[in-house]
């Protein structure tokens, strides 16, 4: 059984509350019942069947029949656009700040490099120095069996 209902409701396209009308399609509880004592049990099925296809239609603004205006439609779109433009703009900027830390940190780190090595290229060099030192100190004082 359909029954038209109406309801105040809010319209997102009026801005405001505006009366919606809905179909109601239920099942005669009443009628069913009879049936299902008559037949027995046997019409419990039908009613089963009854109960769970019974639904309510999507309410409907009586002013504007629930039909966006074009206007409406276009800045809709404007202001998505406008959103997408501006994620793409801070997606970017993050991009931005991570390749601006990474190369910050890889910086540090060859400078780091760099002074390990230019440490243990002196420290090389000094033990070097020190072995040609002591060698040519001990060819002086000592006498090497020839
Ligand atoms: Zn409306």
């Amino acid at each position: 059984m359909t029954t038209t209902l109406q309801k105040m409701d809010y319209c997102r396209i009026c801005c405001k509350h505006t009366l919606h009308i809905y179909d109601e399609h239920s099942c005669n509880h009443i009628l069913h019942l009879l049936l299902t004592l008559v037949t027995g049990g046997l019409w419990l099925l039908i009613w089963i069947l009854a109960i769970l296809s019974s639904y309510n239609t999507k309410p409907v603004c009586t002013s504007c029949g629930g039909v966006m205006p074009p206007e409406m439609i276009k800045r809709l779109q404007l202001d998505r656009e406008a959103e997408r433009a501006l994620s793409r703009t801070k997606w970017a900027l993050r991009m931005k700040r991570i390749s601006e830390s990474w190369q910050h940190f890889l910086d540090g780190f060859f400078q780091v490099v760099d002074t390990l090595i230019h440490w243990l290229e002196r420290t090389v060099n000094g033990f070097l120095h020190l072995v040609d030192s002591s060698v040519r100190w001990l060819d002086r004082i000592v006498k090497w069996p020839v």
